[in-house]
């Protein structure tokens, strides 16, 4: 029998998103179509994902008649961890255009096996904007979970993490350290194997979308 999620995790069956996570995880799928299907997937992600976001009212003049419409209450950062969170970025933008984009990266302290900051770059209006904080896989939940002790440092207290593949393991993590902070994801798997990649995952999520796979590890059409 498989542990419940944490209360905060929300995965997201919708079928499109389905149907192209299934394009993402095929070994077949080169670079430019991963580059399409990571765009779809995380605009469908992120409406999800803000499906509760605040908003204002916002008075306008339609050609017709005077109209009540609504203004997002609260300005948008995302936030990509690096690298592959940057191919999360444009299918967000095409969502919310105006939304600011900070980064961060992290990477394992081989001394110490804790998360390390490497880079950090994030608008000044952290503390009144609602962040989503972006990686395309949630492995074992370090880096997500270090990036949002990073940012709630810099002063964010309204962040929520938006993933296209989890795992338990990541999941326990990160919601253990952020009870806080709502995880969204189109799919939970089975679980790590001993590199720390996700099974069955998609691989490795950067070097599909980069175009940098080895060579030997490339399959040809
Ligand atoms: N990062 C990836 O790109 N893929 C995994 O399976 C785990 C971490």
């Amino acid at each position: 029998m498989s542990t419940p999620l944490p209360s905060t995790v929300t995965v997201i069956k919708h079928p499109l998103l389905q149907v192209k996570l299934t394009r993402l995880r095929d070994q077949r799928t080169q670079p430019e179509e991963f580059r399409a299907r990571l765009a779809e997937v995380s605009a469908l992600l992120v409406f999800e994902a803000t499906r509760d976001f605040d908003t204002r009212p916002d008075r306008i003049q339609t050609p017709l008649a005077a109209c009540e419409g609504a203004a997002l209450a609260r300005p948008i950062i995302l936030i990509p961890i690096l690298r592959a969170g940057n191919g999360m970025v444009d299918g967000m933008l095409s969502m919310f255009p105006d939304a600011s984009v900070g980064h961060i990266g992290m990477r394992r302290d081989e001394q110490t096996h804790r998360p390390h900051c490497y880079y950090f770059n994030a608008p000044a209006h952290l503390a009144g904007a609602d962040l989503i904080l972006v990686d395309p896989m949630l492995a074992t939940g370090h880096s997500a979970s270090g990036a949002i002790t990073k940012l709630k440092e810099a002063g964010a207290s309204r962040i929520r993490f938006v993933c296209c593949v989890s795992c338990p393991e990541g999941l326990a993590h990160l919601c253990g350290t952020h009870p806080d902070v709502r995880v969204f994801t189109a799919a939970v798997d089975t679980g790590l194997d001993e590199r720390a990649y996700i099974v069955p995952g998609l691989g490795d999520a950067g070097d599909r979308y980069f175009g940098t796979l080895p060579v030997d590890l490339r399959v040809a059409l």
